[in-house]
């Protein structure tokens, strides 16, 4: 028999769930299918759970609006709703002369994106904020902080689900086809079941393309390309050296081996990237002489034995390693006409701050 439903929403990220919450509050009736056993369990929880102030992407891209206005809204959300957060800020340094090029762009991107909080700090000043940390420039933006994201992502499953939306977890979406009306899901798992749903919001993050290859009608020429780059953290042991996070110059179109901080006060050090054919979130440890090389450029009171493998991360990306990094893709069906579906491909940093945006912009998209 096919279920019919009203909005199908796939994937139980922090994205799709944020989707969820957005469409259940707008009146709709909506239903969550995720793959796995539990919510978060690929990008959402493999992550630097950093609230970024929006200095790095170009001036007018998604990544650009939607960090800055979902910046502002994701911290109003977690301060209203109870989700462990902190503002904590960060610093920007350059270690080298050469890297001071670097920072001054990335100040006047961050004016471009209206992002007009960051100060310039001496070297005393960045001293006496962070002693530890070796520079020859650097400044502060005041606005970055850290969220805790499982808190986060159980927030919105639960406002979802206060306004009538349900959660049908190991529910993997296999393919689908375009109905009289609808968009026929095809669900595998324990239970496979048939849904009509009138709309349909793929939200599979490092599968997305996988499902929208799988519907037919979806023409091809919409899908980006799909890539993978693998990350690592390492987590610190002993006394936490820094107070707030620290961000190195970005090499190769990511952020450097950058500090973070978890609400637990866990300092981890990552994302380094490496591209990868599968999503395989083994941890290889031939990769640790790197991160202590990078990590003592700025924090040289580094100790050998001080680093522990952590975890990994995929970023889910539709530009290639040779390729300047790209923009969210977010179609609905005035892009590629197929009515009632929104894909989401490449949401990748910063998906987690953005999450409200985003959530926004895909119901706006739904509505024509
Ligand atoms: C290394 C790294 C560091 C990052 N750091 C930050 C940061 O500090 N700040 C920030 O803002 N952003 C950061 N991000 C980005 C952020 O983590 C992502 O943008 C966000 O988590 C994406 O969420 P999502 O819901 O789109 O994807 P996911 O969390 O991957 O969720 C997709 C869900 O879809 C499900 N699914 C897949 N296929 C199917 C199917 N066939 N049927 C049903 N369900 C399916 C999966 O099981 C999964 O639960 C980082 C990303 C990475 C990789």
């Amino acid at each position: 028999m096919t279920e019919q439903v009203d909005c199908a929403v796939i994937g139980a990220g922090v994205v799709g769930l944020a989707i969820a919450r957005e469409l259940a509050m707008a009146g709709r009736e909506v239903v969550v299918l995720e793959a796995a056993d539990a919510i978060g369990t690929h990008t959402s929880s493999r992550n630097s759970e950093v609230i970024h102030a929006g200095l790095y992407y170009p001036k007018g891209s998604l990544k650009a609006r939607f960090c800055v206005s979902g910046k502002a809204l994701l911290y109003d959300y977690c301060a209203g709703h109870g989700v462990p957060h902190s503002n904590i800020g960060k610093i920007v340094v350059a270690v080298t002369d050469n890297e001071i090029t670097t920072l001054k762009n990335y100040v006047q991107k961050a004016e471009d994106n209206g992002v007009a909080d960051l100060r310039w700090l001496s070297r005393e000043e960045l001293r006496k904020l962070e002693p530890e940390v070796e520079c020859v420039a650097g400044f502060l933006s005041p606005s970055t902080g850290i969220v805790d994201s499982h808190a986060l992502m159980l927030a919105y499953q639960g406002d979802a689900e206060n306004h009538g939306a349900a959660l049908v977890l190991k529910s993997p979406v296999q393919s689908g086809a375009i109905g009289s009306g609808a968009i026929v899901l095809n669900v595998g798992g324990d239970e496979p079941m048939t849904i009509a749903c009138r709309s349909v919001v793929n939200s599979a993050g490092l599968f997305a393309q996988n499902i929208a290859r799988s519907i037919d009608s979806m023409p091809a020429m919409f899908i980006p390309p799909q890539y993978f780059a693998k990350a690592h953290y390492y987590t610190l042991s002993g006394r936490p050296p820094f107070k707030r996070l620290v961000y190195p110059v970005a090499s190769n179109a990511h952020l450097g081996v950058h500090v973070t901080v978890d609400m637990a006060g866990q300092i981890r050090f990552g994302p380094d990237v490496s591209w990868v054919d599968t999503v395989d979130y083994s941890f290889d440890h031939s990769r640790e002489p790197l991160f202590y090389e990078a990590i003592r450029k700025y924090y040289p009171g580094l100790r050998d034995g001080q680093l522990q493998p952590g975890y990994t991360g995929i970023r889910p990306k539709v530009s290639g390693p040779k390729e300047p990094a790209a923009d969210f893709v977010i179609s609905g069906p005035r892009d590629h006409g197929v009515a009632g579906l929104v894909n989401l491909f490449g949401i990748e940093s910063p998906g987690l701050t953005a999450s409200l945006a985003i959530a926004g912009r895909v119901r706006e998209l739904l509505q024509g």
